[in-house]
């Protein structure tokens, strides 16, 4: 699929961001490209369209540029999977490890209901603890997750080794 080799070429990596050593993989690129853009969402779109999925959860930050016309254009609602403290509403949180100390994600009540089927889009995923803490919301809540989707995946990492049996589906692996 050539669209996969536009997607790649559009990402752009920054060397040495947020600190030495990280090479980024920065997605902004990408949105300045409005044909790479629609063939991203296009390609997740083609894949759960006929899934029969009920709630798109996209976890903050860059999973909210991907996730909701994804979820517009296969008809399902869209969940933000929010960094502490940022929701309103009552919140279940999860709390996951980071290389340096913890994270947390927030959900509100009641945005998913046990029986939803989940998709979890987030722009990346490296060692897979956030997709992870993403699972455990929404299967604390009794939704069953259909399948996480990234745009890139840093395979070395081995974060699809952490999620499981629980399928990941990604566009590009620099
Ligand atoms: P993980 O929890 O899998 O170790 O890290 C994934 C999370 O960190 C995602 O939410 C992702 O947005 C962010 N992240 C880590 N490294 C990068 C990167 O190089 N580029 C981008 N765009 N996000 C990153």
């Amino acid at each position: 699929d050539d669209r996969l080799s536009r997607i790649a070429s559009a990402i752009r990596v920054i060397p040495d961001f947020p600190k030495p050593g990280i090479l980024f993989q920065d997605i902004t690129t990408l949105l300045l490209d409005p044909v790479a853009f629609k063939d991203t969402i296009d390609l997740f779109v083609e894949r759960y369209k006929d899934k029969e999925i009920s709630v798109v959860a996209g976890v903050e930050a860059r999973g909210f540029i991907f996730g909701p016309p994804i979820a517009l254009a296969i008809g399902a609602k869209f969940v933000p999977m929010r960094k502490p403290n940022k929701l309103p509403g009552p919140v279940i949180s999860e709390e996951y490890s980071l290389e340096y100390g913890t994270d947390k994600i927030e959900m509100h009540v009641g945005a998913v209901q046990a029986g939803d089927r989940a998709l979890v889009i987030d722009d990346l995923i490296a060692t897979g603890g956030t997709l992870l803490a993403a699972i455990s919301l929404l299967e604390r809540v009794g939704a069953v997750v259909a399948e996480c989707a990234c745009v890139i995946e840093l395979a070395e990492l081995k974060g699809r080794d952490r999620l499981g049996d629980k399928p990941l589906f990604v566009l590009v692996s620099p």
